[in-house]
């Protein structure tokens, strides 16, 4: 699943559509549209003036009225030309194409062949963050999320892997940089939230390798590719996530573990990382 850096690889190459005129929008498949406060007709004509994102969430802003969307699997955004939609999808106007959105510069399709993608219409977006609970976003919202973090942190017994995975204490982090960020600080992932003891420390350094990562645009793990065909870097970068076994790149002598955490890999050395 797509986590921070890689939806902020979406947002930044679909930015040059933001002041376009949303000339028509077809949904195929109407599951896709979720838990919607108005009908997709209604963003017909209107202009979408940003593109942003909090977490993994995507935000089109036309202005009072916003589509999130969430990639979850294999959600993409493409232009509708894109040499990445099989030929077979295309012609048989498959509920893979989720949607379209027809722009007056250019057409694009949701395209998610396991259709857990999610849009949802929303004209109160403080309010949608608060019901759903989702923390702020470490990047474009630094300080409110850090505070938010060295609270939610504090209040918390469940293991530091399950806290950094879930979005209503750090928005956008998912397995491979919370994987990333427990072992670039030495903490076992099991280690109780509120007994950490370098937790600024730890949404510093889980920021620092979004950022890393961002720059990289993203991670090439699940076969991810960014909507203009190009391929994210991080995955050369990553010291733990999908490791096992292979030596740990810091003491050189144990081997990276795996060990499922609240049902997700958790990848990590016993001998940097020790259980505090
Ligand atoms: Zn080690």
């Amino acid at each position: 699943m797509p986590e921070l850096p890689e939806v902020e690889t979406v947002a930044r190459a679909l930015r040059p559509l933001e002041g376009a005129r949303l000339t028509n929008f077809i949904v195929n498949d109407k599951k896709v549209w979720f838990e919607s406060e108005c009908e997709p007709e209604e963003f017909i004509g209107k202009n979408l003036t940003a593109i942003k994102r909090r977490g993994k969430y995507l935000i089109y802003d036309f202005g009072n009225l916003y589509i999130l969307q969430h990639l979850r699997m294999t959600g993409k955004m493409l232009p509708d030309d894109s040499a990445i939609i099989p030929a077979k999808i295309r012609s048989t106007n498959s509920k893979q194409l989720r949607c379209e959105f027809r722009f007056d510069r250019g057409n694009y399709f949701f395209y998610d062949p396991r259709r857990f993608g999610t849009l949802t219409a929303v004209r109160d977006l403080a309010h949608y963050w608060k019901k759903k609970k989702i923390a702020p976003d470490p990047i474009e919202e630094e300080s409110a999320a850090r505070e938010h973090f060295m609270q939610a942190m504090g209040n918390t017994k469940r293991p530091a892997k399950a806290s950094l995975l879930d979005q209503s204490i750090i928005a956008g982090v998912g397995n491979i940089y919370a994987d990333e960020a427990l072992f670039a600080l030495g903490i076992h992932p099991l280690t109780i939230s509120a007994r950490i003891k370098k937790t600024a420390e730890l949404f510093s350094l889980t920021r620092a390798i979004l950022e890393k990562a961002i720059k990289a645009r993203g991670t090439t793990v699940y076969n991810y590719v960014n909507p203009d065909g190009v391929a994210g870097s991080y995955a050369l970068e990553l010291k733990v996530y999908g490791r096992t076994g292979e030596p740990c790149p810091r003491c050189k002598t144990k081997k990276i573990q795996r060990l499922v955490i609240t049902g997700r890999s958790s990848h990590f050395c016993a001998h940097c990382q020790k259980r505090s």
